[in-house]
């Protein structure tokens, strides 16, 4: 089977997924997006509402902040494929459970042995913990540092966008400033992948 059949089989899969409680209130599964060759692979939290309603990832405001962030450095949403650990949105936007995590997570797997990135970059406490075996982390320590996971990938963390949304100056050692050093290292092992 090739890259898009393997893919689409998971996306079929997702969208008739009821092996979490997520299921019961969602408008339609949101399973990721992008590139079957990208180098870079982004996983976020779980969808909300504007992403419920259309399907896709980060569509809604911390969506477009994202999509900014990458078109400062010239990468194409197209070029990378983009992601969360969960498919369906928790009510209210709240955190998933890890239990959660561990019953959607099957999904995300499949979909990184089929993408096969150089580098995954989560976005975000959650994603960065599901990676490290649920340990509790602090992103503000953490991000910006390669992280080992098991899976063999390298893992890269940045801030959620929508914290930066609730963070706004530019300062120099604030969210927004953080975020442009560690976009500037994906671009460096973006470039290195080309
Ligand atoms: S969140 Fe994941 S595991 Fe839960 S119902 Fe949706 S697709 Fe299935």
């Amino acid at each position: 089977m090739n890259k898009e059949s393997l893919m689409d089989e998971i996306i079929e899969r997702i969208a008739v997924c009821t092996r979490c409680g997520l299921c019961q209130n969602r408008t339609q599964t949101v399973p990721g997006e992008g590139s079957l060759g990208a180098k870079i692979f982004f996983v976020g939290e779980a969808p909300g509402r504007e992403e419920d309603l259309s399907g896709r990832p980060f569509v809604g405001a911390a969506g477009k902040l994202f999509t900014t962030i990458l078109k400062a450095v010239d990468i194409a949403r197209e070029e990378v494929y983009i992601g969360n650990i969960i498919k369906c949105r928790p009510p209210e936007n709240r955190t998933p459970t890890m239990e959660e995590m561990k019953a959607c997570a099957p999904f995300l797997l499949a979909q990184l042995q089929v993408v096969q990135p150089r580098l995954i970059v989560t976005l975000g406490a959650s994603s960065l913990s599901f990676f490290l075996s649920g340990r509790e982390i602090k992103i503000t320590e953490m991000r910006g540092k390669y992280q080992q996971w098991e899976g063999g990938i390298p893992i890269f963390p940045m801030f959620h966008p929508s914290y930066l949304l609730r963070n706004a100056s530019k300062a120099p050692g604030s969210p927004k400033a953080l975020t442009w050093s560690d976009i500037q290292e994906v671009r460096r092992v973006y470039e290195q992948s080309e």
